[in-house]
């Protein structure tokens, strides 16, 4: 049994893993490869004067596994709910949660599948997204979403932040107090 399942490892996926990994919760990220990040160059995402967008992702996943998330190539094909929480399953494989964090990019197919509800977006070319709190929560207690196909302006330092925000959120309710991971500078 995961704590959080994430699927897509673009920056607002891996940005919610590397925070739910370091907390100490079981987090395993699923993803079928096809980042539109990786078609970018940045110039703008703080902290860091330039980057391609697939080194971006790369370094991502890496942190998010280095930091004790579970990295699966996959793509997620359905989402059932069971007593614990939900079943993930890929073509070959399946994954019991307790949460969830949709984090697939320009792709709701999967959200509308499992009856998550849906909305049109509001962002340049951005048809649909699925319809959130201000926490991150879908209409389905223990499935979030976050980053682009939660609505949130499409830039890599604002779809990063918006999966830590979920994956905060998450820590927070598993943890039943707030959390913050601020880790102090070793002399
Ligand atoms: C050409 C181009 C240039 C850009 N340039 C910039 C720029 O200069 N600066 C900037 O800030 N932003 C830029 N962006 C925008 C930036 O890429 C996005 O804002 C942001 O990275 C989106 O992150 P995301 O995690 O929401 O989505 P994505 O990066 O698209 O990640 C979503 C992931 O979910 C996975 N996924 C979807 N469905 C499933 C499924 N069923 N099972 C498994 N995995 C699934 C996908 O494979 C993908 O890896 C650019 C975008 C494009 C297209």
């Amino acid at each position: 049994m995961y704590d959080v399942a994430i699927i897509g490892a673009g920056p607002a996926g891996a940005s919610a893993a590397i925070f739910t990994a370091k907390a100490g919760k079981k987090t395993v990220l699923i993803d079928n490869d096809k980042s539109m990040t990786k078609r970018a160059w940045v110039e703008n995402h703080y902290g860091v004067m330039e980057i391609t967008g697939p080194d971006l992702v790369e370094t991502g996943k890496k942190q998010a596994v280095k930091l004790g998330a579970e990295l699966v190539n996959a793509q997620v094909v359905n989402i059932t709910k069971i007593e614990a929480g939900f079943l993930i399953q890929t073509d070959d494989a399946a994954f019991e949660t307790k949460h969830v964090i949709l984090a697939t990019g320009i792709a709701t197919e999967l959200a509308e599948k499992v009856g998550v509800k849906t909305k049109a977006g509001t962002e340049p070319r951005i048809k649909t997204i699925i319809d959130v709190d201000a926490s991150g929560r879908t209409n389905i207690d223990g499935i979030w979403a976050a980053g682009t196909v939660a609505g949130v302006s499409v830039h890599t330092i604002i779809t990063a932040g918006d999966g830590a925000k979920v994956a905060i959120n998450i820590i927070s309710e598993l943890n039943g107090e707030r959390y913050v991971d601020h880790d102090v500078l070793k002399a």
